[in-house]
């Protein structure tokens, strides 16, 4: 392995999901849903690959039947309007738009500003592309239950050698879902010091309670330099099929198509159309999905509570982040290794998400995307146990 990637071993989800195969234990470490997205969707699947659509090389920006579903949804729910031919490019899942992004857009020795804790896939691509990753941590406020961006910290952390804002909204694994004034200072700051800016928005449509997912994309001097990412895995739990995208300007479409095209070349066929199709799917399957996923975060929240733990109730994503010190623990990374055989569940360690490794220490990240029974039963579990 060479030096730029020789801190990253496994990642974590590999080792966590070997751990509940191996033991048995509830998976609740991965974030991937254990139902599958919708019947109809997965017919439109069936349907492309026995009609033959896709299943030769489709065009390098993707399929136009998805680019223009894209571009329909970006309109319809935020009012952003995209050209399908130039400012749309259909990726290998969201971690392909990532690593395509910061491959076509850093120079080596550039700085990347990241919200730490960050998704793991972002600081080995940005070591990958050579750049220089500058963690801006989401501090846990206990008193507003909640992971909060510091705007000062960010502010302070921009040099004359950043490059680009790694922003990630509904936040993984933190839960946070930036606020319209926080989202307007990060706009601010990057039209000021004149930074692109890099936006992973998968978890657009899981956002609770009163919170409201907004595209950095819509602030003011913001669309023509920002890169916004999404992905079907999350929205229509079809996290195999790896199908997501990203839209931008002209100019950094082509930039990033560029990297794109010696990745992957194209990303898989068949799956695009029925993408296409879900992203046309009425607003109540957006709804019930939601309202799906609030009443699992509320189930397994409040298992998690009567088993002691200090919950962060998230306000957007998947993920439940915890506080293990009211059970006594102190280190995230030995309590998930030891939580299989003793309460008979899989969690992450935070701390894996984090440079600032102490400042993660004592977090935890539960899965919620699963069946109501499994989550009464881990929650039951988690009860027993402590
Ligand atoms: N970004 C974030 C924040 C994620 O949580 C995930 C999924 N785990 C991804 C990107 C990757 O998405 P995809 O599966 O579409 O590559
Ligand atoms: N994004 C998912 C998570 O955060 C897992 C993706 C992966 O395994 N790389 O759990």
């Amino acid at each position: 392995l060479n030096r730029r990637l020789a801190e990253f071993g496994t990642t974590i989800f590999a080792e966590m999901s070997a751990l509940a195969l191996s033991t048995g234990a509830i998976n609740l470490g991965q974030g991937f849903p254990d139902t599958d997205g919708p019947e109809e969707v997965r017919e439109a699947a069936v349907r492309a690959l026995r009609d033959g659509r896709g299943n030769q090389y489709p065009p390098g920006p993707g399929v136009p039947e998805l680019r223009a579903a894209v571009t329909a949804h970006q309109r319809r729910r935020y009012g952003l309007s995209y050209d399908p031919d130039t400012e749309v490019l259909v990726t290998a899942g969201a971690t392909e738009a990532v690593a395509a992004s910061l491959l076509a857009l850093v120079e080596p020795g550039d700085e990347v500003i990241a919200l730490e804790p960050y998704y793991d896939s972002y600081a080995a691509c940005i070591a990958m592309a050579g750049g220089r990753r500058v963690p801006v941590t989401l501090h846990a406020h206990e008193a507003e239950g909640r992971f909060r961006l510091d705007l000062d910290e960010l502010r302070d952390a921009v040099t004359d050698r950043t490059r680009l804002l790694l922003i990630n909204t509904p936040h993984n694994p933190s839960g946070t879902v930036l606020t319209r004034e926080e989202l307007a200072a990060i706009a601010e700051l990057a039209v000021e010091r004149d930074l692109l800016v890099v936006t992973d928005e998968v978890y657009e449509h899981l956002v609770f309670d009163d919170a409201e997912h907004v595209p950095l994309a819509t602030f003011p001097g913001m669309r023509e330099r920002t890169v916004t990412i999404s992905s079907s895995g999350k929205t229509f739990s079809f996290t195999g099929w790896k199908v997501g995208w990203v839209t931008a300007s002209p100019e950094l479409v082509t930039a990033v198509r560029s990297a794109k095209q010696y990745l992957t070349y194209v990303s898989a066929g068949p799956f695009q159309y029925a993408v296409a199709e879900a992203l046309s799917l009425p607003d109540s399957y957006f709804t019930d999905f939601r309202a799906d996923m609030l009443a699992k975060r509320n189930l397994l929240a409040a298992g998690l509570e009567e088993a002691g733990f200090r919950v962060y109730r998230p306000s957007g994503t998947y993920f439940i982040t915890t506080d293990i010190r009211p059970l006594g623990e102190t280190d995230g990374f030995t309590f998930c290794r030891a939580l299989p055989e003793r309460a008979g569940v899989v969690a992450i360690p935070n701390a894996v998400f984090y440079d600032h490794r102490e400042e993660g220490a004592p977090f935890v990240r539960f899965a919620f995307c699963k069946r109501t029974g499994v989550l009464e039963e881990a929650a039951e579990r988690l009860r027993k146990a402590f």
